[in-house]
């Protein structure tokens, strides 16, 4: 099989990530893509990463935090890691690929403090409802969604609470309403916020000090709707903030929508106020997607990108790939880019190279208590020790493992992890994430314990 690196032998650290950006584009929506990824320049490569460099911390953070495997996802094999340097990068890169990458200039790194996000939100024109593909598991969301694009304020369904796991359509879905709403009522103040911008133009504002305004602006909306609730909802100021302009705008009959991973039972640590106020009009469940949506989701998507792609190959794909949709598009993506850029033949055998990490879903599956028990068990520590604050070398490597280990394997966060781990902050995950990848290429004991512990997860 032709391999990757022989297709981007050609090209450039910065030509990747100019493909890589386009495809996340594509595939995160041009809000998110806008807010997060475009103020991310390429420095080059450091011999095996793609190193980029951002603005400022926070949003290397948040992007390693929230980004990192959609940005994997669309390297090319070979490239298998990605590295985020803070501010102006002063060293250049080794080449990876035969082209000398190093060559190109670094580039210079824009300042946060020109990047100015404003409360005028940022619609992706591609979510639609015409392209929202509705099945029995998404389909009593799609109906309320359309009836607020439809009626502007549902009593009964206000506010509208979305609760679904990961890349299941939340996003898409309040983008259509926003969508229908410019083109039916384009007079309304529509504001469309993802938890992201939420907390940035949150943050700003009181950096600022100009909270007032930015309450201002909020209750000013006639349909406010808030993507990704979780990430706000945890946060004492924020919270408080939120609820008091939830409770302005449904007071003066403005429609709320929010959208949330869990049900507002399911938060440990939001008020009891909170938790009446979200529960207080509908709160509606996406449902995974069954095999016949996500094989119609798949034939949409394909003839919107305009490939043909064999039937038993599209079936193939939605048998396989049941997660999310996010990640079935993910799938059709890899096929493309292989089809189209690098010409293969697009069959079920070769798709189930091209996604074969995609297909590791047992792998994903993994709990961190299950984590915890094989590397605690592995590295011959106890369980108070790995949950510990301890710094000898080997608890604290067991540690770095099972939280690697935790990023790899499952789907929580960053916080979610170091919470699990003793109250850790997602700092010293990233940190010992990074640490467990460095020594996964220079350490071969650390490359053991992956490979065994690794093999172990598959099995759970
Ligand atoms: P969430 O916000 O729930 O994490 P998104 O709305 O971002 O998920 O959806 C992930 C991707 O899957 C998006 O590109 C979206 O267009 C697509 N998608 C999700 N559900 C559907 C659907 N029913 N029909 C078509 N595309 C969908
Ligand atoms: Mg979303």
């Amino acid at each position: 099989m032709k391999s990757f690196a022989l297709n981007y032998a050609n090209h450039s650290a910065k030509d990747i990530w100019a493909f890589v950006c386009k495809q996340l584009r594509s595939s995160m929506g041009a809000a998110t893509y806008r807010c997060w990824i475009a103020p991310l320049k390429c420095a080059g490569f450091d011999g095996s990463a793609l190193v980029l460099s951002c603005p400022t911390k926070f949003i290397a953070d948040w992007v390693e935090g929230h980004y990192l495997s959609k940005i994997k996802d669309s390297l090319p094999t070979e490239i298998s890691d990605v590295k985020f340097v803070v501010g102006k990068v002063v060293a250049q890169a080794e080449p990876v690929v035969s082209e000398p990458v190093s060559s190109e200039p670094v580039q210079q790194v824009i300042d946060f403090g020109d990047y100015q996000p404003t409360i005028s939100s940022k619609i992706d024109s591609r979510y639609k409802f015409e392209s929202f593909v509705v099945g029995s598991s998404n389909q009593i969301a799609a109906a309320a969604a359309k009836r607020i694009a439809e009626s502007k304020v549902v009593p009964g369904l206000n506010p509208l609470f979305l609760h679904a796991g990961v890349g299941l359509g939340k996003t898409h879905l309040m983008h259509a309403v926003a969508n229908q709403l410019a083109q039916t009522h384009p007079e309304l103040n529509v504001i469309y916020l993802s938890a992201e911008k939420f907390l940035h133009m949150f943050i700003r504002s009181l950096r600022d000090k100009k909270s007032l305004e930015f309450k201002e602006e909020l209750r000013a909306a006639d349909i406010l709707m808030i993507d990704d609730f979780q990430f706000i909802a945890g946060k004492e100021s924020t919270q408080d903030e939120f609820l008091h302009t939830f409770n302005a705008l449904v007071d003066s009959g403005k429609q709320l929508v929010v959208s949330c991973d869990r049900f507002p039972s399911d938060f440990e640590n939001i008020s009891e106020r909170m938790r009446s106020r979200l529960s207080s009009g509908l709160v509606l469940e996406i449902e995974p997607a069954d095999y016949e949506l996500r094989l119609e989701i798949l034939k949409t998507k394909a003839a919107a990108m305009d490939i043909q792609i064999p039937e038993e190959v599209l079936e193939f794909l939605a048998s396989k790939i049941t997660s999310n949709i996010r990640e079935l598009e993910g799938a059709l993506n890899r096929v493309f880019a292989r089809a189209v850029l690098v010409s293969e033949e697009i069959s079920v055998e070769n798709a189930k190279l091209w996604v074969a990490d995609l297909l590791k879903i047992k792998v994903k599956q993994a709990g961190l208590a299950e984590i915890k028990n094989l590397v605690v068990e592995h590295f011959e520590i106890s369980e108070q020790q790995i949950f510990s604050k301890s710094r000898l070398q080997k608890v604290a490597r067991a540690r770095q493992v099972a939280m690697y280990l935790a990023r790899q394997a499952t789907e929580k966060s960053l916080p979610e992890i170091g919470k699990y781990f003793g109250g850790k902050d997602h700092t010293t995950v990233m940190h010992a994430i990074r640490r467990v990848e460095e020594l996964a290429i220079s350490d071969s004991a650390t490359q053991n314990d992956l490979e065994v512990l690794t093999k172990k997860l598959k099995s759970c």
